[in-house]
C-alpha cells in the first residue's frame, strides 16, 4: 500500500478512508497527504479500470 513520502510512480492514487485521488503525473512525484482527510495511506487504482474509460480509437 503506498504511503505519503513514497514515490510509487506515475498513476492515481485513493485515500481509502473518504475516496480522495490524488494523480502522480511522473514517477518522481512524492504521494502528499491526502488533501480531504490528511490519511497517509494510499490505494492505487487500477490501470484497467482507467484505460476502461478509454474512447476507442478512431479507425
Ligand atoms: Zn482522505
Amino acid at each position: 500500500m503506498p504511503a505519503v513520502g513514497e514515490k510509487p510512480g506515475a498513476g492515481v492514487y485513493e485515500c481509502p478512508f473518504d475516496g480522495q485521488r490524488v494523480i502522480l503525473e511522473s514517477d518522481a512525484e512524492v504521494l502528499m497527504e491526502c488533501p480531504s482527510c490528511e490519511g497517509f495511506l494510499y490505494l492505487s487504482v487500477s490501470h484497467e479500470e482507467e484505460s476502461a474509460e478509454t474512447p476507442a480509437r478512431p479507425s
